[in-house]
């Protein structure tokens, strides 16, 4: 069973309760479009089970951050990005926003098609 945290955004979107710009997902994680993008290709990578922030996750599950590697990776590489940006702030003084574990893909490539 997954936790969860009844007033976490990503939360709902990993419930499926809010809409996103979804570019891949699977039992592990998913990854949806920044709803604020910081350049031509911004997507989150967010683990299913919430946890704080990525060391609260790895903390819990040390394979997990190699799922949201793999999955960056991956929906990097599908919009054209072969090189990319991830980064994952931690705590409100280096910019973290949200309180879901997830990292930021950055990549200078806009996706090429309306879903990627
Ligand atoms: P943080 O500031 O590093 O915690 O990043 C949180 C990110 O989540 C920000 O870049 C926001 O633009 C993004 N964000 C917040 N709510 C949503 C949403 O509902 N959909 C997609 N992105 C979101």
């Amino acid at each position: 069973m997954s936790e969860t945290s009844a007033d976490c955004i990503f939360c709902t979107i990993v419930a499926g309760e809010i809409p996103a710009d979804v570019l891949a997902s699977n039992e592990h994680a998913i990854s949806f479009k920044d709803l604020n993008p910081q350049a031509p290709f911004h997507a989150l990578v967010v683990p299913v089970d919430h946890h704080e922030n990525a060391a609260a996750s790895a903390a819990a599950d040390p394979a997990i951050i190699g799922h949201l590697v793999s999955l960056a990776d991956e929906v990097a590489k599908a919009s054209g990005n072969e090189e990319y940006r991830l980064i994952a702030n931690t705590g409100v003084g280096a910019g973290q926003s949200v309180f879901h574990t997830h990292f930021h893909v950055l990549g200078s490539t806009p996706a090429m098609t309306e879903s990627l």
